[in-house]
């Protein structure tokens, strides 16, 4: 596991819970958007966490910390991740992976083991314009389908999420989205907030009432839909 970064307490991570996050090093996607540039592309000087340390921290924490988030980056990418997982649980704490789904494979092993409590998974846009987004020299969409279409049979609690950029998502786009993950558990539109970190900074976020309208159109899809980052 390349560990660069550890929240030691946080109520936003993890709905309902109050978890610590650890933060992976590197992606296997460019999202422009993303707000995590040191994670994604580490610079060569970058100072990791030792196992030691995090685990130094959740034996301390672990009476007052109901789970621990797992996020990015991609987790997915680190082959370690089901033993580092299986030490957590081991502690009795609850796991969120945060996933962009690239890893069906290893997020299914992971759930049918018992090691996820509950997943987030990016839905970054539409089928037709995910590179776009993700920005992948070899995409393969199958394996976000399988991400999806796992995650919807129930196998664990779980949330698929966007974000929303105004220059990338249109009402038709918001339409296909919905189609595709009709039936879903739940899913967050979450609105682009620009940052230092943020990996090329040339988005603005959708009013409040067009996102407001995005929920309504997804409802039907998607009755559990949600705005997330609204003031
Ligand atoms: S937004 Fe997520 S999937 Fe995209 S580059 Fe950042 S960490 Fe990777």
């Amino acid at each position: 596991m390349l560990i660069l970064g550890l929240q030691k307490t946080t109520l936003l991570d993890y709905p309902g819970k109050v978890a610590s996050t650890i933060f992976t090093g590197g992606c296997n996607f460019k999202c422009p958007y993303c707000h995590n540039r040191d994670l994604v592309m580490p610079p060569a000087d970058v100072l990791a966490y030792s196992k030691d340390e995090i685990f130094d921290h959740l034996n301390k924490k672990k009476k007052i910390l109901d789970g621990v988030c797992i996020t990015g980056g991609e987790p997915t990418l680190h082959k370690d991740l089901p033993d580092f997982i299986s030490e957590i649980k081991d502690l009795g704490l609850l796991v969120k992976l945060d996933t962009n789904g690239t890893n069906p494979q290893m997020l299914k092993s992971l759930v049918n083991d018992g090691l996820l409590d509950y997943v987030a998974m990016d839905i970054k846009h539409s089928k037709a314009k995910y590179n776009s987004i993700a920005n992948m020299i070899k995409f393969d969409l199958s394996a976000i389908e399988e991400s999806v279409s796992f995650l919807k049979e129930n196998s664990v609690e779980y949330e698929f999420r966007t974000t929303i950029m105004k220059e990338c998502h249109t009402e038709d786009d918001i339409i296909e989205i919905g189609k595709w993950i009709s039936g879903a558990y739940a899913y967050y539109l979450q609105s682009y907030r620009e940052s230092e970190q943020v990996i090329n900074p040339i988005f603005s976020p959708h009013s409040p009432e067009t996102l407001k309208h995005f929920v309504e159109i997804l409802k039907p899809f998607v009755p559990n839909t949600f705005l997330r980052g609204i003031d």
